[in-house]
């Protein structure tokens, strides 16, 4: 058994893992006074919930799953959580003496998905992971590797990006900006993603609700199709919170691409799939690089 772990922008999760299977999750959304000394609490809390963990599981290694630039187990740069630049999750684990991997979030749910998920069996395709911003990843037979997709610029001088160019695709494809359009457009505010699929499930014939989801759909495509036209996979696979909006999201994306010419060669489309770990996968495919 492996222990993966999922550190993300608002919580962190910690679970033993058996391939694909998870035996025992913890998980903690961060409240205020976490995030005051954010680093200092997250060493601590990974250090108590590895600790109990170790002592009812024969554990092989760790696995460790967040964004942001990673190099040898530290990660560089952060972009959710600058406190953490150069943390080296090696040096902060070594007590226990167990291997430790970090890799880049969007990797390890890929992985997750290409070796027991959506993507298994499938030669050429990419996966997209949508939340806070897009991360992807793009595989070609046991060739795998981290693509900024999220940030190929679809509007020249459009939205300002987190990561401070204007106009990227995250900018308009990403579920924060799908929120922020909920928000500015529907008056929910401060509300979970499952609050807001149920107002839109049940007011799904209104003409404002239509609206939002039809402009995020038109933008999602404009950037999809380009990734469409580059890479020209045979699958796509979708995870992070994009991946609870399936009924909601996946038909209207496959028809827009459908009816659009931005193809090269409409034989290029693609299967359109959402992955079976949703907000899981990053945790998962953090303990198979070992
Ligand atoms: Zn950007």
């Amino acid at each position: 058994m492996k222990i993966g772990i999922d550190i993300g922008g608002s919580h962190i999760a910690v679970a033993v893992t058996d391939k694909n299977l998870i035996v025992e999750k913890v998980e903690y959304v961060y409240e205020k006074d976490f995030k005051k000394e954010i680093r200092k609490n997250i060493e601590k809390y990974l250090k108590e919930k590895i600790a109990i963990m170790l002592e009812k599981y024969e554990i092989k290694s760790i696995g460790i799953s967040l964004a942001g630039y990673i190099h040898e187990n530290t990660l560089i740069i952060s972009p959710n959580l600058p406190d953490l630049n150069g943390i080296n999750f090696s040096e902060v684990l070594s007590e226990f003496s167990v291997p430790v991997f970090v890799n880049v979030d969007s990797l390890c749910a890929a992985k997750a998905e290409k070796e027991y998920g959506v993507l298994k069996g499938y030669q050429k395709g990419i996966f997209l992971v949508i939340g806070t911003g897009i991360g992807g990843v793009l595989f070609d037979k046991d060739y795998i590797s981290v693509q900024e997709y999220g940030h190929m610029v679809l509007v020249k001088n459009g939205n300002l990006c987190r990561c401070g160019k204007k106009g990227c695709f995250e900018t308009y494809g990403s579920m924060k900006a799908f929120k922020d359009s909920v928000e500015e457009n529907l008056g929910i505010s401060n509300h979970s993603g499952e609050v807001i699929r149920a107002y839109i499930r049940e007011n799904k014939d209104d003409m404002k609700v239509k609206q939002v989801i039809s402009n995020y759909v038109d933008d999602f495509c404009f950037g999809l199709s380009n990734i469409i036209d580059i890479s020209m996979p045979e699958v796509i696979g979708f995870g992070g919170s994009f991946s609870y909006y399936e009924d909601i999201l996946l038909q209207k994306i496959e028809e827009k691409l459908k009816e659009t010419t931005l193809f090269i060669d409409k034989k290029f489309m693609p299967k359109l799939l959402i992955g079976n770990f949703h907000n899981d996968a990053g945790m998962i495919g953090a303990t198979l690089f070992n």
